[in-house]
């Protein structure tokens, strides 16, 4: 047997070798984007929102994912812009500012509190741009924007201001969902429902002919707000009772008993108070009826002077105090604990109250039909994720509340007149502090008056973030590289943020450029616990990515990743499951250091085994192109796996083993061909899986196949052209034949205790003949 010297040193891939390759790319950056390129592929990604330690590690398999797509564009021979930005405003940063310096919002001066987000922020940035580096991202790090730089804001209020002067912005006085945590109104779209156990109380009002109806609710300390009690019109039980007046308790107010088909008749008795603002059913119902609403809760939470002797309690105190006072009075029939659909806020998971607030409101249920038409001729991938977001189109009701009572986020760009109140909306095209700059207005235009005051009020986060792509297309700033690259290719984004994220893009570019932003959107499902659970810090199962990176390293996350789960569904993690991406980084690794002893000729004369393999190696190729294609990293990474471990590893190198090292019976140019199979196999190995894992495949890459330094990631994926079968057969027949009669052999001579290395008697079946000079050097077969 000829000695040989694998090419490959390293005995086996040691994770540490990934901040070497990642040395090399920093280098000589193998991803630039060349704008005027013939095929340009954008990718709009999402800015990731630093909310605290630990970063999640959804979000580390989430931005792999996403650089699989860049890396694989570029392979399919597209110029890819892969922009990165940090989403930095907003309440999560507010509230952990608090946290972590030990503030409050309330009581510290708002250049005080935003210099300390600002450090906050800095800190945080910089660990998860440090993840995304190590991870092997592929984007722009050079040109990373973020929603809070003076740019930003601008765009921001750029477009503010152009729809504001297109009078698509109102301002109004509504019951809206208010979180009383995060001291702010809150859009529908950040409204989530948890079951939670609630006390049902069944509380008797009297009439005030004599006799009582009894009420069930979720919320009496709303009882000094009820202004009707509604039964339905098809109870029979309350068919004398209609028209009545009812005398609420404690408060001893009267009020009318009327009928309407709000009154569920299934639940409690029937019979429902109607106050301000107990869900958005009481909304509807004041506004209907022309009710007037007594506000019942202040923005701290509070219950108001119209509470009486609950006023300044909690909602919580107060509703104790009003059980408390009722059970006293003899007024509660009974007491039970239900799960309560409860809306809460998705940030701070805090029940959701209704607080009439003066707002702004961007207008978008003119623009429904045509997100409908959009989200109807969009590509999505999966195809699923189209009705994630066709329902939440169908569910909006009102306008877009934009204004928010924050500190760290963007201000809104309006100065009023002193004297006459008058808004004022200054010209796009600067970034403006009205809370602290001048205005930028010599006088009223209403009347002449000098005196300006600037709104103190800042933009809901998703202003900011849904004009992401008209950040990375220069919308404002560079015609012509807007026109080139818009509407982007791709939006690449999580299942958790379709009616906010995705949702709000599209109105808002549509809003602005009367275009919409992306032709796909690719949505990519959770990371939960190995139960199965969400991942959130207040369950606190939210595993660290860090640590687990620098004891797996990259590749390893990143090949688990793409084989843990199918395109759009949820991904289960626990570390031991990386062990299945390290045993296989371990047998592509060591199948490629074998492969490096050979030399690698630039043609051979192959044999029918050879042709067999690489008209195998030619379907994995179109299969892993078109999962490419797809953005599906599940189908690529799997039939990669099971094409290294079923089909090369298992049989082609184990048949040609004896021929590579030239033993008896082979001529050279016999050996010579599995010498150049092996090495074209690898090749093209190498870069199917480069999107996946790219260190690993670079390194090896760059020691077998490119001395001059070029990285396998300027390549571009083999073409499937290796079609070289030549029988009837169909190959997917002859392979599962050889499969079985290798496993064949192999038991017999297991059942007959014999080495695999011992000789045996076997016929070749003749479906097999092709291979029979390899098979019989292969298994040792003795022929009589
Ligand atoms: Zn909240
Ligand atoms: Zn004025």
């Amino acid at each position: 047997m000829m000695e040989l010297i694998p090419k490959i040193t390293e005995k086996a891939w040691d994770h540490k070798l990934e901040e070497k390759v990642l040395k090399g790319w920093k280098e000589t950056s193998p991803y630039r984007f060349d704008e005027n390129s013939k095929k340009v592929f954008v990718l709009d990604t999402p800015p990731p929102y630093p909310s605290g330690r630990p970063w999640h590690i959804g979000a580390a398999a989430h931005y792999s994912q996403i650089d699989m797509i860049a890396r694989s564009a570029r392979m399919l021979n597209n110029d890819v812009m892969f922009p990165i930005g940090i989403d930095r405003n907003g309440i999560a940063v507010e509230a952990y500012t608090e946290k972590k310096y030990g503030i409050s919002i309330h009581n510290t001066p708002r250049e005080k509190f935003i210099e300390h987000c600002k450090a906050a922020l800095d800190e945080l940035e910089a660990e998860m741009l440090g993840i995304m580096r190590s991870l092997g991202l592929s984007c722009d790090f050079d040109n990373y924007y973020r929603t809070d730089s003076e740019d930003f804001r601008k765009l921001t209020q750029s477009t503010f201001i152009e729809l504001w002067n297109r009078g698509l912005v109102y301002e109004d006085t509504r019951p809206n969902n208010y979180c009383t945590k995060c001291s702010t109104t809150i859009a529908d779209a950040e409204v989530v429902y948890e079951d939670l156990p609630t006390q049902l109380v069944h509380v008797k009002f009297a009439l005030k002919d004599g006799g009582s109806i009894t009420i069930a609710t979720t919320r009496p300390e709303l009882i000094g707000a009820c202004q009707t009690v509604i039964v339905n019109p098809e109870d029979k039980r309350y068919k004398g009772i209609v028209g009545k007046i009812a005398v609420t308790p404690i408060f001893n107010k009267e009020v009318k008993i009327i009928a309407h088909t709000q009154a569920n008749m299934e639940f409690g008795s029937g019979a429902a108070m109607i106050c301000s603002y107990g869900d958005f059913t009481d909304v509807r119902l004041f506004r209907e009826l022309k009710l007037k609403e007594i506000v019942m809760l202040d923005v701290r939470g509070k219950l108001t002077e119209n509470a009486g002797a609950y006023a300044g309690l909690s909602v919580f105190q107060a509703r104790e105090k009003m059980i408390a006072d009722l059970e006293a009075a003899g007024l509660v029939e009974r007491r039970e604990t239900i799960s309560h659909r409860t809306p809460v806020c998705e940030r701070s998971r805090t029940p959701m109250e209704i607080v009439p607030m003066k707002e702004f409101y961007l207008k978008q249920i003119e623009f429904l039909k045509h997100m409908r038409m959009f989200a109807g001729g969009m590509n999505f991938y999966p195809e699923s994720a189209r009705q994630l977001l066709m329902d939440w189109i169908d569910s909006v009701s009102i306008d877009w509340p934009i204004s928010r009572r924050r500190f760290y986020a963007t201000e809104i760009p309006i100065w009023y007149c002193k004297s006459c109140g008058k808004a004022h909306v200054p010209k796009p095209g600067k970034y403006y502090r009205p809370w602290k700059d001048p205005a930028p207005f010599p006088k009223c235009e209403e009347c002449g008056g000098k005196e300006f005051v600037g709104e103190e009020r800042t933009f809901d986060t998703w202003m900011d973030s849904s004009v992401t792509s008209l950040m990375i297309s220069r919308q404002q700033t560079d015609g012509k590289f807007f026109k080139r690259v818009y509407p982007n290719s791709l939006r690449v984004q999580g299942k958790d943020i379709v009616r906010t994220w995705l949702y709000y893009s599209m109105l808002r570019c549509y809003q602005i450029t009367g275009d919409f932003p992306w032709k796909s959107a690719w949505v990519m499902g959770y990371v939960v616990d190995e139960k199965g659970k969400k991942m959130s810090k207040s369950k606190g199962n939210v595993v660290d990515p860090l640590p687990v990176l620098e004891a797996h390293g990259s590749d390893n996350f990143r090949f688990w990743s793409a084989s843990e789960a199918g395109l759009g569904s949820d991904y289960r993690f626990n570390e031991q499951k990386l062990q299945g991406s390290s045993k296989f980084l371990t047998k592509f690794w060591n199948t490629a250091r074998f492969i490096s002893s050979f030399p690698q000729p630039k043609a051979a004369k192959l044999t029918d085994t050879d042709k067999w393999l690489l008209t195998e190696l030619a379907r994995l190729i179109i299969d892993c192109r078109r999962a490419y294609e797809n953005f599906d990293f599940f189908v690529s990474s799997t039939k990669i796996r099971d094409f290294v471990w079923g089909v090369l590893a298992d049989h082609y190198i184990e048949m040609v083993k004896s021929r590579a090292y030239g033993e008896a019976n082979f001529t050279a140019e016999e050996k010579e061909a599995a010498w150049y199979t092996l090495h074209t196999c690898m090749k093209a190995l190498l870069q199917l899986l480069s999107p996946i894992t790219p260190f690993i495949t670079d390194f090896i890459y760059s020691s077998l196949y490119e001395s001059g330094g070029k990285s396998i990631h300027t390549t571009t994926f083999p073409s499937a052209k290796l079609r070289v079968w030549e029988g009837q057969t169909p190959i997917g027949e002859v392979t599962q034949k050889l499969v079985e009669f290798n496993s064949k052999v192999w038991n017999e001579k297991k059942d007959r205790k014999l080495s695999l290395k011992d000789e045996i008697f076997v016929g070749v079946p003749p479906e097999l003949k092709k291979f029979e000079k390899d098979l019989v050097a292969m298994h040792k077969i003795r022929r009589e």
